[in-house]
């Protein structure tokens, strides 16, 4: 969600007659995209805010300005604690950025802030957005990400989401097919449709003149003519339907990967987050969803170290993945986010047991993922070509695993090119490209 939003903040400044640079001493503005999620990202924010104090000291005229997570909850409190930023957007305001750097260029004010989250937020559609025919980051966009939806109503006990990106909003149907087919006549190949919780898409505003659900949407967004590619991403185990699962087969180009987020492997620990589902009721849809198509690569992600977490919840976490087997995982230590339920429990774990913890859980996931990976030694898979260095060309299958192939001289980005596994790491595989007689 941040890179989208990057994009549509590079979209609205070229518009205003900025050009982007890599070197931040060349700069006249610097906008940090933040995102608040866990207590890390936000001192990385606080730290290269620092960092900055010395360009604005050498180049006065600098602006700095900050907007997403960290900016929404933080509001004036960055400026207290950083005086030479200027600027502080929340994730409902990006679309006012021209005006406020704008407004301080002319002289008119010293500072600008714009945090209010609104319930009746609406995302702007693509073709409002100015320059939506340029594409960033350039050239070319096989791949792009859009939003279906803003916020979050879920209030997992933990999670500062609801806080930082406010009520949830679906996007009008309309908006969201006409995003997709300009993004597809413009080259993409790929789209990733973006959610907090895309399961409950359509249920809290209306979205088309019919009611239209998630799957009623994929099946939608499939049929955009050229579109090689759909992913999605987030969904919640507790709204995980058997209508979703079945799109799986029958929507063709839905890649088989999917990424459904369990955090725990222990009930306790799941009540205690507000999940709305168990353990049991999690292995049953896993189950469901790969008799349905055997061919997923499942995805997750873990809080390890949760307020009240026991040796034996732990456990219990371990013997989840080494049932499930995840094909990869994305695993954190638990952080007490500002808000939040979670950070008043009082049986907080010691950062000592959670880094070891994380250390056993992640160890295993690797092991698991290269055993996983190794089954694929022999075969041949589709990838899109996603990047090119020196000799070597790098793509990703349907199944998401990342693919490096020698260079060809016939390939380009964008291609797609079937390739024979001969190397399986626990990261990425390794392969030739079939080169058909
Ligand atoms: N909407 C998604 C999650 C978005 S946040 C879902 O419900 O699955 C991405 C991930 O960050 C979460 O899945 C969770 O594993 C992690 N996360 C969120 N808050 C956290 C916190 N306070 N501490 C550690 N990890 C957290
Ligand atoms: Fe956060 Fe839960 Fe919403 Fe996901 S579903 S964004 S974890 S509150």
């Amino acid at each position: 969600m941040n890179i989208r939003d990057s994009e549509i903040i590079e979209q609205l400044l070229s518009q205003s007659g900025f050009i982007s640079t890599s070197d931040p001493e060349q700069a006249d503005l610097i906008i940090l995209n933040t995102c608040s999620i866990r207590a890390k990202a936000e001192h990385k924010v606080y730290s290269l805010l620092g960092d900055l104090r010395k360009n604005k000291l050498k180049n006065p005229n600098l602006l700095i300005g900050v907007s997403g997570c960290v900016a929404q909850q933080e509001g004036n409190v960055i400026f207290k604690k950083m005086s030479h930023v200027d600027i502080v957007t929340g994730t409902q305001q990006i679309s006012q950025l021209p005006e406020m750097i704008q407004r301080i260029s002319s002289g008119v004010s010293k500072k600008e802030i714009a945090i209010e989250l609104d319930d009746n937020f609406i995302i702007p559609a693509a073709h409002n957005l100015p320059n939506h025919n340029i594409s960033t980051p350039s050239p070319p966009d096989v791949k792009k990400f859009v939003n279906i939806m803003q916020g979050c109503n879920n209030y997992c006990s933990y999670c500062v989401v609801p806080a930082t990106r406010g009520r949830e909003i679906s996007r009008p149907v309309s908006d969201i097919l006409d995003e997709i087919k300009m993004l597809v006549n413009k080259g993409t190949k790929e789209i990733t449709l973006l959610g907090q919780n895309v399961n409950s898409y359509g249920k809290t505003n209306k979205v088309s003149s019919k009611p239209v659900d998630f799957p009623d949407l994929l099946t939608m967004v499939a049929a955009t003519k050229g579109l090689r590619r759909l992913r999605f991403t987030t969904s919640n185990p507790k709204d995980l339907t058997q209508k979703l699962m079945e799109c799986f087969t029958s929507v063709g180009n839905l890649c088989p990967h999917f990424h459904l987020p369990v955090q725990s492997g222990s009930n306790k620990i799941l009540k205690n987050m507000n999940r709305k589902y168990s353990v049991e009721k999690y292995r049953d849809k896993v189950q469901t969803l790969l008799s349905i198509e055997p061919k997923i690569a499942l995805a997750t992600d873990i809080i390890i170290g949760f307020p009240g977490e026991t040796d034996e919840d732990f456990e219990k976490t371990m013997s989840l993945l080494n049932s499930v087997r995840f094909h990869s995982s994305f695993s954190f230590k638990y952080s007490d986010r500002p808000g939040t339920r979670s950070m008043k429990f009082d049986n907080k774990i010691e950062e000592t047991v959670k880094s070891e913890r994380l250390k056993i859980f992640q160890n295993r996931q690797d092991q698991i993922s290269l055993e996983k990976n190794r089954e694929y030694l022999g075969k041949s898979v589709e990838i899109l070509i996603e990047s090119m260095k020196k000799d070597t060309a790098q793509g990703r299958t349907g199944t998401n695993h990342i693919v490096h192939v020698p260079y060809l001289k016939s390939m380009k980005v964008g291609d797609f090119a079937n390739c024979l596994i001969e190397q399986a790491g626990k990261h990425s595989l390794k392969g030739k490209v079939e080169v058909t007689p």
